[in-house]
């Protein structure tokens, strides 16, 4: 455990709220300290109130906000008397403590605080600290873990207190256990099966403490030789990773979304680490006991599903939350019974969430699981929560949820689109539209900046040749193996050729056009298809056709060709593929300048042969409007969409207004 702590940076940092943002972001940026929120820090200031008294207040870590990134705003200030006044409660609901702690803050718009604001009211220090760290987490989740904890520690720095779930009952556990064993040589808590509090006067202090603490459990891991995992490659991970696993992969996505009740993202995992965890020999024991620490019950699950038996893991977690929830069968509807994790021997780790940025934090969260149990396991045995806890906690978290009052999800949440042609013009601008409706998207392109094209989970860039069929299956694989499956494919990839007569037309020209804007269409439908039906929702199909459709040009006799020729095969899978709930519909843009092709120079020089201004001749419609890439992907999106829900093989021009056409 590094201390990272460094006088030229903090001196940067003024103010006791400033030295907390400091000493949080250090805590933050290490993931065996705290991970995706999973740890919170705090501050008591004295500020002057309206009228001019001094109040205490605890600044506590804000919900929504990260420890790595957090700013001084992300703390809520809340007024500590109010604080300490909910402690001396008997009881207090989930409900009327999330109110109490909003009520209690000195500015409404803060976030939500902490519900550990209470916990780091009641330590009387300025600066206190709390991370759920790997390493103490691991000792105790092991076999006699409170007496290596004892062993670790003196009793008279640390208090262990036992495990209670998070939220009031913890606070009156900490109150009593802290008032009863304090000595002003107190450090910390070890909260056992869940982390550890740090305090000090200064935030040097705590945050020094965290580490020389956390650092300490790391060196008791390392003297029981149960620190370095061995990463050698087991025979039995040598799976044959060049077999095809998307039908699969597809298939069980769906299962689980069925489940679920909504579309959900499921992400692959074959590297060595997961391979080896999956074939251990011990996996069905010590994957089947649940989570290491409360707050990854839900983003985790209760335990990992083994195997694809999704339909039998519904049924064991209706059960066991029949026999161990306190609450009635009734709560039951509002939970959804889909895992987040899924081990299986040939396919390696599979996370699951509704966005692919849920997806992922399972899988990082699983990852620091897999090190906890296999290093429990060199220490003795891994133990983890009963299952009532578990379902306790799964349960309070979501009622939570419903304090939170999360917003309605995304029109495309959990879905998956794949775009072609998607580094530039209309193809970037669908995979925005996509994205800002919540869609995890896959964009192909032939030029490499598609890899870089955004960076964030739920954007995957792959440089691909459409014409080369090979190509194409293993850019699906590869999209399946991300996401999970295929919802939306958008056919946009296509040239235009310069203007050429029929007489002047070569065959290798028109053969390459053909090959690009029609046989590479054709080769993606086909190997799309079997993905396509297995879309919770409905496969989707956009076609991004041309004006020269329904009103062709003379020049352009290759491309309008190519496009006519996709359009027919776009009308003949409406008809073959209405039976397996996938619509395909066409756009028919026009006159879209703002790509790549059309630079300043060309649009002058075009203007200039029919006597326009540029401006004329960008809104030469009837509507006199001009068609940007950002149009075409907005229609192509709601094509996707609720609105066309009934609709499929429509024909749909979007040129503003085209005496042709109409
Ligand atoms: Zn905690």
């Amino acid at each position: 455990m590094q201390n990272q702590w460094n006088d030229k940076d903090a001196a940067r940092f003024t103010s006791l709220l400033e030295q907390r943002v400091y000493t949080s972001r250090l805590q933050g940026a290490d993931s065996s300290l705290v991970l995706h929120g999973g740890g919170n820090t705090s501050v008591k200031v004295v500020e002057k109130d309206i009228f001019g008294n001094d109040e205490m207040i605890l600044y506590v870590k804000g919900s929504g906000w990260d420890l790595a990134t957090i700013e001084a705003q992300g703390f809520s200030p809340c007024r500590l008397d109010h604080l300490l006044k909910l402690a001396t409660l008997e009881q207090l609901s989930d409900t009327d403590m999330a109110r109490e702690l909003q009520l209690s803050m000195t500015n409404p718009s803060a976030p939500a605080p902490s519900v550990e604001a209470i916990l780091h009211g009641l330590l009387p220090h300025t600066f206190v600290d709390h991370t759920h760290a790997d390493a103490i987490v691991t000792i105790t989740n092991s076999k006699n873990g409170e007496e290596r904890i004892k062993e670790i520690f003196n009793s008279d720095e640390m208090i262990i207190v036992p495990y209670v779930m998070p939220g009031f009952k913890l606070v009156r556990a900490v109150a009593e256990l802290f008032l009863e064993k304090a000595t002003p040589k107190t450090i910390g808590l070890i909260l056992m099966n869940h982390g550890i509090f740090t305090f000090g006067e200064t935030a040097k202090e705590s945050y020094d403490r965290m580490i020389e603490l956390v650092g300490r459990a790391e060196t008791y891991l390392q003297a029981k030789s149960a620190w370095k995992i061995d990463r050698t490659t087991s025979n039995s991970s040598q799976v044959n990773k060049k077999i095809s696993s998307k039908q699969t992969l597809a298939e069980l996505r769906k299962e689980v979304s069925i489940l679920a009740g909504f579309p959900v993202i499921l992400s692959t995992y074959s590297d060595e680490d997961s391979m080896n965890f999956v074939h251990r020999a011990d996996i069905e024991t010590v994957s089947q006991q649940g989570p290491a620490t409360p707050d990854h019950v839900i983003r985790t699950k209760r335990i990992p599903m083994l195997g694809r038996h999704v339909e039998k893991y519904s049924q064991d977690y209706k059960k066991y939350f029949d026999e161990h929830s306190p609450h009635s069968s009734q709560t039951l509807t509002m939970l959804d019974s889909a895992p987040r994790v899924i081990l299986d021997s040939d396919l390696g780790l599979i996370t699951l969430g509704p966005t692919a940025g849920d997806a992922a934090i399972a899988n990082d969260i699983y990852r620091h699981t897999i090190e906890i149990i296999t290093r429990a396991e060199m220490l003795g045995g891994y133990r983890a929560l009963p299952a009532s806890d578990l379902f306790e906690m799964e349960y309070w978290d979501l009622e939570q949820a419903k304090l939170k009052r999360q917003g309605t999800p995304k029109m495309f949440a959990g879905e998956i689109a794949l775009v072609t042609g998607a580094a530039s013009g209309i193809g970037k601008a669908c995979v925005a539209s996509l994205l800002a409706r919540g869609a995890a998207v896959i964009g192909l392109d032939l030029n490499p900046t598609i890899t870089s094209l955004h960076k964030r989970k739920d954007f995957l860039g792959i440089q691909c040749d459409v014409t080369d069929e090979a190509a194409l299956r293993d850019a699906l694989e590869e999209s399946v193996q991300c996401f999970g499956g295929l919802d939306m494919l958008i056919l946009n990839a296509g040239i235009f050729p310069p203007s050429r007569s029929i007489a002047e037309l070569s065959t290798e020209e028109w053969t390459k056009v053909m090959r690009i804007n029609l046989n590479a269409n054709m080769a993606l439908m086909n190997i799309a298809h079997p993905l396509l039906k297995l879309a919770p929702h409905g496969g989707r199909v956009v076609v991004i056709g041309s004006k020269n459709v329904p009103a062709p040009g003379p020049g352009v006799g290759a491309y309008s060709v190519s496009k006519a020729a996709l359009t027919q095969l776009a009308r003949v899978a409406a008809l073959e593929w209405g039976i397996d709930g996938i619509r395909v519909n066409i756009l028919h843009p026009n006159a879209v300048f703002d790509t790549g092709i059309w630079t300043e120079e060309v649009l002058e020089k075009r203007a200039l042969n029919y006597g326009l201004t540029v401006e004329q001749y960008k809104t030469n419609n009837v509507l006199h409007v001009e068609v940007t890439s950002h149009d075409v992907a907005e229609l192509a999106a709601e094509m996707c969409g609720l609105f066309f829900a009934k609709t499929t093989g429509a024909q749909v021009p979007l040129d503003g207004g085209n005496d042709r056409v109409i």
